[in-house]
């Protein structure tokens, strides 16, 4: 199938609430702009060079989101061209956002991602950190717009496995929510990919972030 049925076969799975970033990595410019001329407005990229590679291209037509491992010493070369960072964990980080977007008079959206299953070695804050890591955000920088969570949920065998993980994710997004904290607007719960996106918004997710159903298996 191609991209277009791709998108269409999603878009009649899903409630019209749910926002679909396509995790465009790997995939060409033409692909995304398939996948744009469908109906998809935001491409989520994990890697800058390629996310730089791929602007050039095709500039602000679309919503770029950051979705991988961001790097601080490579924050500078996004300021004007991400419109949300999802993968905010950590202080450093946060305090590089503030250094750099701050600096031209910007204020960056983020998600913080939520390392859920508590797998060592993976990307994402603990679920007890989250709290204090999202209250000291929302006291120092004002540049930083907290929207929601974002998690990708342990490796699993069976995507029903994810379930739990989900359920805890949007438990802590309402704990969270309920705060009611300076510059943290809960409003985007980013969770579920190509196996695992109807789950997730079983389970709550108002944003999921799909690849391979939408471009076919990475190559
Ligand atoms: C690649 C990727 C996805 C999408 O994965 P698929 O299984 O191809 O749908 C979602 N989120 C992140 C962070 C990714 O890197």
């Amino acid at each position: 199938m191609g991209i277009r049925e791709n998108v269409e076969r999603i878009k009649s799975l899903i409630p019209e609430h749910v926002v679909v970033v396509a995790a465009s990595k790997s995939r060409k410019p033409e692909e995304i702009l398939e996948a744009y001329e469908a109906g998809i407005r935001i491409f989520g990229e994990n890697y800058v060079q390629e996310l730089l590679a791929k602007y050039k291209d095709i500039g602000n037509r679309v919503k770029w989101h950051f979705i991988g491992h961001l790097q601080r010493n490579k924050v500078k070369k996004i300021v004007g061209i991400v419109d949300m960072i999802q993968t905010l964990d950590n202080i450093r980080l946060a305090e590089e956002l503030e250094k750099r977007f701050g600096g031209v008079n910007r204020r960056i959206e983020v998600l913080i991602e939520v390392n859920i299953g508590k797998e060592p070695q993976k990307a994402g804050v603990l679920p007890e950190e989250t709290e204090p890591l999202i209250k000291e955000v929302s006291r120092r920088f004002k540049n930083i717009k907290v929207k929601g969570l974002m998690t990708m949920g342990p490796l699993v065998e069976h995507p029903e496995e994810l379930r739990p993980f989900f359920r805890m994710t949007r438990e802590l997004f309402e704990r969270l929510r309920d705060l009611n904290l300076d510059n943290v607007e809960m409003a985007i719960l980013s969770m579920g990919m190509s196996h695992s996106f109807q789950i997730a918004i079983e389970e709550g997710a108002n944003m999921v972030r799909i690849g391979t159903a939408i471009f076919g298996e990475r190559q």
